[in-house]
């Protein structure tokens, strides 16, 4: 028997499942047993086997295998993992290649890695910056391969507040998903952001 004291729960969803975790304190008294000197064993964790024994005084050698279904779903996961790469690396390749063979001044958003690392994120949103800088990566080999001009413009001064045709600033709240200024502008918040970095990129080519 033994008590414990919830200290913390945090609910969290990982892909469409929810968690619940209990962070708490336990009491346990550990129970008194004759302890036999000669039952001994050691213990090394490896990688070709999960686990190998060293028992007793004569060193009897154990190994033990990740069982088999463990291996299996293993075998699985990563082969769909490299699947997954290819088929990532494979799409940005070429719109990379459509992009920079079509256009001389290119204008990107300057990732911010710091600002991605700091705060709480969700795994789908971690999975994506990853996949934007191997975007930005192939996209900036491409430029350079084709000879055109790639520009990373800070995301502070190609900010999504300001109106890419007035140049105004206002507060734009996250959900809000149309731009709309004072001078007429009314358009995607997201195709405003675009214009003001590829009107940064040009101005940065004079
Ligand atoms: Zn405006």
């Amino acid at each position: 028997m033994f008590f414990f004291l919830i200290i913390q729960t945090t609910i969290i969803k990982e892909r469409d499942k929810w968690h619940v975790v209990f962070s708490c304190e336990i009491e346990k008294e550990k129970p008194k047993v004759k302890i036999d000197p000669k039952k001994t064993v050691g213990i090394d964790l490896g990688l070709k086997y999960f686990a190998n024994l060293a028992i007793g005084r004569d060193n009897h050698f154990v190994t033990i295998e990740n069982p088999k279904y463990l291996r299996k779903a293993l075998k699985k996961l990563s082969n769909l993992h490299c699947y997954l790469k290819n088929l990532r690396l494979d799409f940005f390749h070429k719109l990379a290649l459509t992009i920079v063979k079509s256009h001389d001044i290119i204008g990107v958003e300057k990732m911010n890695i710091k600002a991605m690392m700091q705060g709480l994120k969700t795994l789908s949103r971690a999975i994506s910056d990853a996949a934007w800088g191997m975007f930005l990566n192939c996209l900036k080999n491409k430029a350079f391969e084709y000879g055109k001009n790639l520009y990373e413009v800070s995301s502070f001064l190609a900010s999504t507040q300001l109106c890419s045709k007035c140049g105004q600033k206002k507060e734009m709240k996250l959900g809000q998903s149309k731009y709309s200024c004072e001078c007429g502008q009314n358009i995607d918040r997201d195709h405003n952001a675009a214009i003001n970095i590829k009107n940064l990129a040009v101005g940065m080519t004079v």
